[in-house]
């Protein structure tokens, strides 16, 4: 028996998702299809320690949207594997975690848009991350990632590149747009924009 073919390739995904907007969306299918994974899991931060801004939407809300958004979506599932351990999220213990709850024949890959990558050795236990987990890069409009730029101990140093869809859409946006009164729809999913109407997010 070929033991590669029962390896599953899991794609670890983790935001804030405050809100889930279509350019996560648009990420998760590209890495997706592009490298051939299995399942993407999009892990919802609990404390997300290193946000200058305060999250302003609770876990429970930002989890409900994801699970929302991805309805339909083949492969692709939310986890409350951060927000059940709770406390501050540190990238390092969701993939422990996940390794441990999945087994040993799934490989993981986590996604980080260019951005994320970029500032990955401030993390806490970066330097094992890559131990854990294959890192995938993504292209973020604006954002440069060039790994000639990080030292050899950068733990994105020899991360995978997958361009991706290039949408220039983020969660900071769309915030703002809902606080001036402003149409999110093209933004997020019809779940996503109804969802934050009803329960009166961002306002
Ligand atoms: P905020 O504006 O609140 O910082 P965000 O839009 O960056 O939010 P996050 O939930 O913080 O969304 O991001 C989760 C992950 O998705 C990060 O790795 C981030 O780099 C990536 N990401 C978010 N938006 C995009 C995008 N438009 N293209 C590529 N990657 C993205």
């Amino acid at each position: 028996m070929n033991c590669s073919s029962v390896i599953k390739k899991v794609g670890v995904f983790g935001g804030t998702f405050d809100p889930i907007h279509k350019g996560h969306i648009a990420v998760a299918r590209a890495v997706r299809d592009e490298l051939k994974l299995d399942q993407i899991l999009m892990v919802v931060n609990n404390d997300q320690w290193m946000r200058n801004d305060p999250v302003l939407a609770s876990p429970d809300d930002r989890y409900k949207m994801v699970k929302l958004a991805l309805n339909g979506e083949r492969n692709i599932e939310v986890s409350d594997v951060d927000i059940v351990r709770g406390g501050p999220t540190y990238t390092i213990n969701t993939l422990v975690d996940l390794q441990k709850s999945l087994g040993s024949m799934v490989k993981l890959h986590l996604i980080v848009g260019s951005d994320s990558a970029m500032s990955m050795h401030i993390w806490k236990n970066s330097e094992k991350i890559p131990e854990l987990a294959t890192i995938v890069t993504v292209g973020r409009p604006g954002e440069v990632f060039d790994t000639e730029l990080l030292d050899n101990f950068h733990p994105a140093k020899r991360a995978l590149y997958v361009v991706g869809p290039m949408l220039n859409v983020s969660a900071t946006q769309i915030r703002n747009l809902k606080q001036s009164n402003h149409s999110i729809k093209n933004l997020v999913t019809e779940s996503v924009d109804n969802y934050i109407k009803t329960q009166k997010l961002y306002q």
